[in-house]
């Protein structure tokens, strides 16, 4: 997956950057009078339905709308391929203040020309909606997920997410170490949300020594009273820690040239989405550092397995169990990528592809 498209998309190249980021289908959905503006992107339906969430923000320009819903839901097809899930790829933006824009007529809306396109792409919540929403969007289409757990939804992720993370980590330090046990390692999480706070769980569970950062004072001493044993690190300073593992739980593109080169971490294994600044550049940069990233779409994935878990109807255990294969996946994708020599990302990509091509083959035969 190369992230090497146009920054700059006009009505002129519309065509021109959809075929280069290699989608299947790009949906303009409109309705004036609830002020409905959004566009659907379907990239691969090759594994099965395009699964991603529904997103609302407030775009500076409709551009920069559709530059982000390619590039999500590019993303979402090599995450649900690399997963094992039957699954393609696809996300949709609103154009809109989540805050002041939305309503039951436009989510509604959205969820009509969601059904129109009969099970093509199914939608969720994402940045800027909500489970309720879901719940409003349902009243219109079957093809939802992300509901309120009282709706048979399968509830909050982070804990699966995070769980799938803690995984992630113990086979890239089982790849470098030869055992995955945590205890005694130096782990640093930046950013104790949803995500980081459970992570921060299961590594002092499993015996590592927690260091952990966040714009969010109060959170921090939260987190520190309810488990003693997390040392508190200033931003900033984080970056050149004295520590084997670097988890990233707040923002993307935190692999840059300003942070890769203070980094002291052996190991970077965290939450966050599109952590690499430049996917190419930076994912090689690590590599000649000696630094083991665990790509984030592979050990991030426990939120998409969550949600396509409950489209066939939620089974918390059968949840965890799939969520449990990340060991198994990022030890293959580490492994490999060091015996090639390659960036663990781009193996992580090619194995994707691998799968797509070769599973997706099954279709050619008509059933
Ligand atoms: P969250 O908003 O609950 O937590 C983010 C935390 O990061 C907050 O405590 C916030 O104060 C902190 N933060 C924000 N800016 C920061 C900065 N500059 N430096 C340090 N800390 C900062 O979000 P979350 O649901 O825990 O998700 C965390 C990351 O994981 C996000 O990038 C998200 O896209 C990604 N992710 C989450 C899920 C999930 O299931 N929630 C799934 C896949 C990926």
């Amino acid at each position: 997956m190369s992230v090497s498209v146009s920054e700059k998309v006009s009505p002129s190249s519309v065509f021109a950057h959809i075929q280069e980021m290699g989608h299947e289908q790009v949906v303009f959905c409109h309705d004036a009078e609830s002020g409905l503006r959004a566009i659907i992107a379907i990239h691969s339906t090759v594994l099965g339905p395009g699964l991603g969430g529904l997103r609302m923000y407030p775009y500076a320009s409709e551009e920069e709308a559709l530059r982000d819903v390619l590039r999500l839901s590019r993303g979402m097809t090599y995450k649900a391929a690399i997963s094992g899930l039957d699954l393609g790829g696809a996300k949709a933006v609103i154009i809109g203040d989540p805050a002041k824009d939305k309503s039951e007529a436009l989510l509604r809306w959205f969820g009509r020309y969601v059904e129109s396109l009969n099970g093509r792409y199914i939608t969720a919540e994402d940045v800027g909606t909500t489970t309720h929403d879901m719940e409003i969007v349902s009243r219109e289409t079957d093809f939802v997920t992300g509901l309120p757990e009282a709706m048979g939804g399968g509830g909050d992720p982070s804990p699966i997410t995070a769980y799938g993370v803690f995984l992630g980590m113990k086979a890239a330090v089982d790849v470098l170490h030869r055992h995955d046990s945590l205890n005694g390692k130096r782990v640093l999480v930046e950013g104790v949300g949803k995500v980081g706070s459970y992570l921060v769980q299961h590594l002092v569970q499993d015996g590592a020594h927690v260091l952990i950062t966040d714009i969010n004072e109060p959170r921090l001493q939260e987190i520190k009273q309810r488990y003693p044993s997390v040392e508190i690190v200033p931003l900033g300073e984080h970056y050149s820690a004295d520590v084997d593992i670097y988890s990233p739980c707040a923002l993307g593109a935190v692999l840059n040239d300003e942070t890769i080169p203070q980094l002291k971490a052996r190991i970077v294994a965290g939450a966050a989405n599109n952590q690499l600044a430049d996917e190419d550049r930076h994912g090689k940069m690590l590599l000649e550092r000696g630094i083991l990233y665990a790509p984030d779409f592979v050990i991030n994935a426990g939120g998409l397995i969550n949600v396509y878990t409950e489209w066939h109807g939620y089974d918390h255990d059968l949840a965890m169990a799939r969520a449990d294969k990340i060991y198994d996946t990022t030890y293959q994708i580490l492994t490999r990528a060091l015996d090639a020599k390659v960036p663990t990302h781009q193996m992580a990509n090619a194995m994707a592809e691998e799968r797509m091509r070769d599973v997706g083959r099954t279709n050619l035969m008509f059933l």
